[in-house]
């Protein structure tokens, strides 16, 4: 189908990929302009985290500054694109016809999961954005249901963006030089994740746990991880965007499903 977006999982490293150049960097700029313009983001972000699926119900999003340790300007950024209430809506009901519970947080704003990736795809700030959690208690298999109950969406001129990181182990992260060398442990899992999705082998990514190597070396906690299986679930057939690495073990790898 012609009008049918993809999906696309981003990894959106530090808050700081704003002002560093860096080849993600150059990547997100133009991401949002090599896509078909949707009428409507819905954002999965990492740093959203919940029991249940919730969606933002506000008609005016504020940025939440979720982040500590940065440069000034970082606090100051701004992104005033609008919510889309109507479609928070629609995700509930696509949710609770695949049996799953799901509330709106009419208070909740854009966390830098959201809004850093989103700057640089959308910097005009013109199309309306919601955000959707993550659930980390949950499995994969739990974020693929996410995904196929959203599939229509595509249908429906909405990009789907999962923002997470495609490695993300913080304790090796500071210290590091944002062009240090990746250890083994990051380039085998990475390697692997980007043959899993090329390969469209998807038993294989909700097993992450045991087939990727150093799995849980790369993801000590999973909520980096698992905003790609909703973009997985909703989508077909995978493909690289970009790869590239900062601090060694941030991967900033990107893919859609199309
Ligand atoms: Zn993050």
């Amino acid at each position: 189908m012609s009008n049918r977006l993809p999906t696309i999982f981003v990894s959106h490293g530090a808050p700081s990929l704003l002002y560093e150049p860096g080849p993600a960097r150059d990547f997100l700029s133009t991401l949002g302009s090599s896509l078909p313009r949707p009428r409507a983001v819905l954002c999965v972000s990492a740093h959203w985290t919940t029991s249940t699926p919730q969606i933002t119900g506000t008609p005016s999003p504020s940025l939440i500054y979720d982040f500590g340790g940065f440069s000034d300007e970082l606090y100051s950024v701004t992104y005033p694109a609008p919510g889309d209430p109507e479609l928070a809506k629609r995700v509930i009901e696509l949710l609770n016809e695949h049996g799953m519970a799901a509330d709106t947080d009419t208070g909740r704003g854009l966390d830098h999961g959201a809004w850093v990736p989103l700057k640089l795809m959308y910097p005009k700030a013109d199309i309306p954005i919601i955000q959707l959690s993550v659930q980390p208690h949950q499995s994969p298999a739990h974020h693929l249901v996410i995904g196929q109950a959203l599939r229509h969406l595509r249908d429906e001129g909405v990009l789907i963006l999962a923002s997470g990181s495609a490695t993300h182990n913080l304790r090796d992260f500071f210290g590091r030089a944002i062009d240090a060398a990746s250890p083994e442990y990051v380039t085998a899992f990475d390697d692997w994740l980007n043959n899993a999705i090329e390969s469209n082998n998807r038993n294989a990514l909700l097993d992450y746990l045991h087939l990727g190597p150093h799995a849980a070396a790369n993801h000590p906690t999973p909520e980096h991880f698992l905003p790609l299986f909703v973009a997985l679930g909703a989508g077909d057939t995978g493909r690289t965007l970009h790869r590239s690495c900062t601090f060694g073990v941030i991967s900033m790898a990107a893919y859609a499903w199309e």
